[in-house]
């Protein structure tokens, strides 16, 4: 079967996606074999693979980003929480220690 490389460009991107019948498959497959160009072509394909995964990345770094914000802001809070909390335990910790000194003083 002798099928133009024009007509294998084609049906190239529905092979790529496994969405054309058996027939074409069978015919791009075939082509395949003897064209390397058409080869490169469907390699082409699959290397642009990577490109919509980029995007997704992009959009998933984005949720982390915006995750990581929200999450900064609450760290914050937990932060001047902590804070609070041991300048409290100081406070007490000295009053006590002022109290009993005194106490032990007078
Ligand atoms: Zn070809």
């Amino acid at each position: 079967m002798n099928i133009s490389c024009d007509i294998i460009n084609d049906l190239l991107p529905l092979y790529h996606d496994g969405v054309c019948s058996e027939d074409s498959k069978n015919a791009v497959e075939e082509h395949l074999k003897h064209c390397e160009s058409c080869r490169n072509e469907l390699k082409a394909m699959d290397s642009e693979l990577p490109i919509t995964n980029r995007t997704e990345n992009l959009a998933e770094a984005e949720a982390v980003k915006k995750l990581s914000k929200r999450w900064k802001k609450g760290m914050i809070k937990s932060v001047l929480k902590g804070a609070f909390f041991t300048l409290l335990t100081v406070v007490i910790f000295l009053l006590v220690l002022y109290l009993f000194v005194g106490i032990r003083i007078a």
